[in-house]
């Protein structure tokens, strides 16, 4: 999938760029079990409309014509929650648990359809979109990544007090930060104002 950045908000106001590398790990974002419910912003289907209008599935083709209902809206939460600890233990050197990655299979198995637009012989998805074809791209998409050459760069973000998750997709495989701009440059300060103390 094409790759798109997110602006996200830090606590302290602070806006920036963030690529999370993957649709899958982009997906994290919107929520989460613990201490990430309180960032949950999928509480209806029109939200996840929302929030797809911008994803990296998108930048694919227009995702415009999506039904999407609640019991499927609570299957993608699920994933996504599971996905959480899937990408938590690869980012740790961990193995993810079987039934987390049971989760991640069992979420695969409807998948957008692409077409060409005849009038305009652009990219479109066959429409309508359901929330199982959103899931089961999700799903493919977190099976590409930790099958994929990339498995080992699935990283959390190296500030003690950052936990965004990304793929390292750069050509060297250095990235350690969520944003330079962000954590990297609050890094850096720190590191300068170590070495002038
Ligand atoms: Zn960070």
């Amino acid at each position: 999938m094409p790759s798109r950045t997110r602006v996200l908000t830090g606590h302290d106001g602070q806006r920036f760029a963030f690529d999370p590398g993957s649709f899958c790990l982009e997906l994290l974002l919107t929520g989460g079990p613990g201490k990430f419910a309180r960032h949950e912003i999928l509480h209806t289907p029109d939200d996840l409309a929302r929030w797809l209008a911008d994803s990296r599935l998108a930048a694919v083709a227009p995702l415009d014509d999506l039904r999407i209902d609640h019991s499927e809206l609570a299957a993608i939460r699920r994933f996504r929650d599971t996905m959480l600890t899937v990408a938590q233990a690869m980012a740790h050197g961990e193995r993810p648990a079987a039934e987390a990655l049971d989760v991640v299979n069992e979420g695969a198995t409807a998948f957008p359809r692409p077409r060409i637009d005849p009038a305009t012989g652009s990219r479109a998805w066959a429409g309508p979109v359901t929330g199982a074809q959103i899931l089961g791209a999700a799903a493919a998409d977190a099976i590409d990544m930790l099958t994929g050459p990339h498995r080992d760069r699935i990283r959390e973000c190296a500030a003690s007090d950052c936990l965004l998750l990304f793929l390292d997709t750069s050509r060297p495989g250095r990235r350690r930060w969520c944003s330079m701009e962000r954590c990297g440059n609050r890094q850096k300060v720190s590191a300068y104002r170590a070495r002038r103390a």
